[in-house]
């Protein structure tokens, strides 16, 4: 397999104060795009609204690194054979690095590993996450689960449906998965080939989500912390019921703030962009005005379901009521944890939050 080049390079684009200097081209899928020196580019299309995924393949010198992996869908699976047979073809695959433990990153870390013989390389939390969630496989939800929703108010007839559809979907969404990594931690430098990277972690997304900066080289891999067009899903989870992931988040955005406003970066999700600092800002941004209508609608007291139409301002079909009351209660959370919003508990019922 040999890679994509560009005879023709793409006009670069500006748009919303972000500039992308290859547009709105990508790689045709299954085809590796060097994006930069020993930093090759590979998207991923996936089945459902996400669409695609941005992977990396990354010059290790002796060995390749794979930053990312897809989920186990056949067809990513058929993509990932026919990379995996070009770029072996040059040197083995020495590790996979996942940013976070979402399905759509480490989906296929654990088949990718047997293939090859790789090392997982994951941020503790992370990884943990993973094999907790793994591990956790029910015939029915656990009453808790059942009762987070009925606090946020969800009808009789989904909390029916949410007990039927049992306990594991995330357990279906990976392949098997490794039982040894090799940990990354927040401020690390790592190299790999001619590059150093520096580990800088961010929170809200997932706990301990990992970003590759190569402060020389004017790069960073950024995951799912920095998208350039949508917004990553910040949610209160069963696990945490009183989690503030939205101020962890907010915070990230701060911290982020720190890093060069000239790197090329690279997400999970869209297109590379230069514009960093202006994206922190329009992250930000969008949740403080979501948090300020929030509160506004509160002056009446509600319940997290109640509150869909004020935050995402559609109408929210049931088969996305898990999400959607995730993101609610992370925005509630957030004003009731700065004494903006009071929550009111009832034995049995939704929980009553107003403004004050
Ligand atoms: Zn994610």
């Amino acid at each position: 397999m040999s890679d994509q080049s560009l005879t023709q390079p793409p006009a670069p684009e500006r748009r919303r104060g972000l500039t992308y200097p290859l547009g709105r081209w990508s790689p045709e899928p299954g085809e590796l795009h060097e994006i930069a020196a020993g930093v090759r580019w590979l998207r991923m299309p996936m089945p459902f609204s996400l669409d695609h995924i941005n992977l990396w393949v990354l010059d290790g010198g002796d060995h390749h690194v794979i930053v990312d992996t897809a989920i186990p869908a056949p067809g990513c699976k058929d993509v990932w054979r026919r990379v995996l047979d070009g770029i072996t073809r040059e040197k083995p695959v020495g590790k996979v690095l996942c940013t976070h433990y979402h399905p759509d990153h480490i989906g296929n870390a654990g088949w990718l590993i047997k293939k090859t013989g790789a090392t997982l390389v994951m941020a503790q939390t992370e990884y943990l996450m993973a094999r907790m969630l793994l591990g956790d496989i029910r015939d029915e939800p656990p009453e808790e689960a059942v009762r987070f929703y009925e606090k946020a108010g969800w009808p009789d007839a989904q909390l029916r449906d949410f007990r039927a559809a049992g306990w594991g979907r995330f357990a279906r969404a990976v392949s098997s998965f490794p039982v040894t990594y090799e940990r990354i931690r927040d401020g690390q430098l790592y190299t790999i080939g001619d590059r150093t990277w520096r580990i800088v972690t961010g929170s809200g997304h997932t706990p301990e989500h990992a970003c590759l900066v190569d402060d020389e080289g004017g790069l960073m891999i950024a995951g799912d912390q920095v998208l350039p067009r949508i917004t990553s899903n910040v949610s209160v989870h069963v696990t945490e019921p009183m989690a503030d992931p939205l101020g962890d988040w907010l915070a990230s955005i701060d911290r982020f703030r720190s890093l060069s406003g000239d790197l090329h970066v690279l997400p999970a999700h869209g297109f590379p962009f230069h514009g960093l600092h202006a994206r922190l800002d329009q992250l930000a941004e969008d949740h403080y005005q979501k948090l300020t209508a929030l509160e506004r609608f509160l002056a009446r007291p509600r319940t997290a379901l109640a509150c869909f139409e004020v935050l995402f301002h559609r109408a929210i079909d049931v088969k996305e009521y898990g999400i959607a009351t995730g993101e609610a209660i992370a925005h509630l959370r957030w004003l009731e944890q700065r004494g903006r919003a009071v929550r009111e508990t009832h034995e049995g019922r939704a929980d009553i939050w107003r403004s004050i």
